[in-house]
């Protein structure tokens, strides 16, 4: 199998450039479709509580056959269990559905802007368990400029991560600095586009992008691809979701060719400044509190 290209991270741990991503995968299709993914070469799974589905992400390690070490577990604590206590059980629960040990690199899924001190009372968590070798790495995602500002200011770790939404149409250049500056990686979620996620109604789908589709066929890639690429040639981690067989493979197959600097930038300026996600700005436990299930 040929090698998996990988970033290191702030603290020397290296992580699997291109992830497989499973949120709104349902639990029940989750095994099979990581099984899938693992077998074609991907070595690094994003998953999350909030999306209930990390037990088929443990499972299809095992039916894989893959050494645990060879495979790079990322999950992410949702809003519920914040507050430092809450996010030490938070660890157990995750780490009890995934059937793993040490969880590789563990995340806030969000900050609480307007509970800020319980978002530090959970990264403080996060780094007992770094300290603990329970988890290999530690971040955020979702966090604007101000948000890390003030992490940063208040806690130890530098976070190793920051998982935010970027592709063509939204691409938070601002954030994406604010990560450089710290020594913090940005990894894109909704890579190439989150289909089912974006809709501000005046674009259409990055798939259909007229500029991407051009590029795409100079290189006889597809429209995914070639987004893929372009993230990987920025320095992100991204970490595309699929259920199909065809198109899992597909995202993983763009480690062959190289975008031209005009290229990069044609894509650069098809952002859009807005976004296909929830503003970080308003979550709150009363608008997106959930119950996230004992492992
Ligand atoms: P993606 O940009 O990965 O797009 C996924 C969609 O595109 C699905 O509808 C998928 O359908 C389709 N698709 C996948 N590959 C192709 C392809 N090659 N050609 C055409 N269509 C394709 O968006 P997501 O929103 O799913 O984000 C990816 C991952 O990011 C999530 O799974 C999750 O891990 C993470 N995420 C994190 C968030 C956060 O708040 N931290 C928020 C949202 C996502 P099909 O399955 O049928 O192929």
């Amino acid at each position: 199998m040929t090698e998996v290209p990988t970033i290191e991270l702030n603290n020397g741990v290296e992580m699997p450039t291109i992830g497989f991503g499973v949120f709104q995968t349902p639990p029940d299709e989750t095994a099979v479709a990581v099984e899938s993914a693992l077998r074609i070469g991907y070595r690094h799974i994003d998953t999350a509580a909030a999306y209930l589905n990390e037990r088929g992400v443990g499972d299809a390690i095992v039916r894989a056959g893959i050494d645990r070490d060879d495979v790079f577990v990322e999950t992410k604590v949702w809003i519920t269990d914040y507050g430092y206590d809450e996010t030490l059980h938070a660890f157990d629960k995750s780490a009890g559905k995934l059937g793993v040990e040490r969880i590789d690199l563990l995340i806030l899924h969000q900050a609480l802007p307007g509970e800020f001190d319980r978002t530090l009372g959970a990264y403080r968590a996060l780094e007992t368990l770094l300290t603990d070798g329970k988890v290999r790495a530690i971040g955020v995602s979702n966090f604007m400029v101000e948000h890390l500002d003030r992490l940063i200011s208040e806690t130890s770790v530098v976070p190793a991560v920051n998982q935010i939404e970027v592709h063509p149409y939204f691409q938070q250049p601002a954030v994406q600095a604010a990560d450089a500056g710290h020594g913090i990686l940005t990894q894109a979620w909704s890579p190439i586009g989150g289909i089912t996620f974006y809709r501000d109604g005046n674009s259409s789908s990055t798939l259909e992008n007229p500029t991407i589709a051009g590029i795409a066929s100079t290189h006889g890639k597809s429209p995914a691809q070639v987004m893929l690429r372009w993230h990987v040639q920025q320095g992100r981690s991204a970490i595309p979701k699929s259920t199909n067989p065809a198109r899992i493979a597909e995202n993983f197959d763009v480690f062959d060719f190289e975008l031209g600097h005009d290229e990069l930038a044609a894509i650069d300026a098809l952002d859009t400044g807005h976004r296909g996600g929830p503003e970080p700005e308003v979550i709150t436990l009363e608008t997106f509190g959930m119950a996230i299930p004992e492992a």
